[in-house]
């Protein structure tokens, strides 16, 4: 949130199934009475106007995708213009498991009134909503000590990205690029709103803790110095073409 662009959900085919990480805003986010009243950054979040045509089940059907076809989601967090479409994608799929880290649920799902006031939509959950909950084990990806594989054969990881707010998730995919070269993305969510900041090392603006969410910079920036990685930020305008282009980020 606050950024920007607004987010969108980005898939990713396995050989376990295809895995949508995040979902994107609502195209129904400007409508009255869509955040709850509790909401703080109301103006914000009332700033970006998502066409029906740019809903996530209709982004998704542009690329020969049904809700139905979907492994599972996996939340970055629960902030609106990430979890914005889950109502949309659970209509459709209403047996579509769901993925949020367990500190992050402790902090928003556990409180929705406070997660209102962040910036999510506790108003559009699914009616008792209880996703499936990541307990990170102690399996060493890169520069994190722990890990939550979504995948057996461990192509698609869950590291802690707290920050910008608790529990934040992001994924690393050991997957291929267009051409089938091994390629490795980081799909930090809001970790990072672009490469620019993530080489500052300058943490969002609304945020949880800063002092985390540096950490959690600067573990992106040493998995990318162990690894070639293209780095796909929710909320960077050149993240399509850094997902197109393979673009590898070589940390400064
Ligand atoms: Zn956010």
């Amino acid at each position: 949130m606050d950024s920007p662009s607004s987010s969108r959900g980005l898939s990713h085919s396995s050989p376990r199934g295809l895995f949508l990480f995040d979902t994107g805003q609502s195209p129904c986010c400007n409508d009255a009475g869509y955040f709850p009243r509790a909401a703080l950054f109301n103006k914000v979040l009332s700033n970006f106007t998502i066409e029906p045509s740019d809903g996530i089940v209709q982004l998704l059907s542009r690329q020969g995708v049904k809700p139905t076809d979907l492994k599972a989601v996996i939340l970055s967090h629960l902030h609106n213009d990430h979890a914005g479409g889950l109502e949309d994608l659970l209509d459709a799929a209403p047996d579509l498991s769901v993925y949020v880290s367990r500190e992050h649920w402790k902090a928003f799902g556990e409180h929705p009134f406070f997660a209102g006031m962040e910036g999510a939509t506790p108003n559009h959950w699914p009616k008792n909503f209880s996703p499936k909950i990541i307990d990170y084990e102690d399996r060493p990806v890169g520069p994190w000590k722990k890990s939550y594989p979504l995948t057996s054969d461990g192509k698609i990881v869950a590291v802690d990205t707290s920050g910008h707010v608790a529990g934040h998730l992001a994924l690393l995919v050991f997957g291929e690029n267009g051409t089938g070269e091994a390629t490795t993305y980081v799909l930090p969510g809001d970790a990072t709103y672009g490469i620019d900041v993530l080489d500052k090392e300058e943490p969002d603006g609304i945020n949880d803790d800063p002092a985390r969410a540096l950490q959690s910079l600067r573990l992106i920036k040493e998995f990318a110095r162990q690894t070639d990685v293209v780095v796909l930020p929710s909320h960077d305008t050149n993240t399509p073409r850094f997902l197109a282009e393979g673009v590898v980020y070589r940390p400064k």
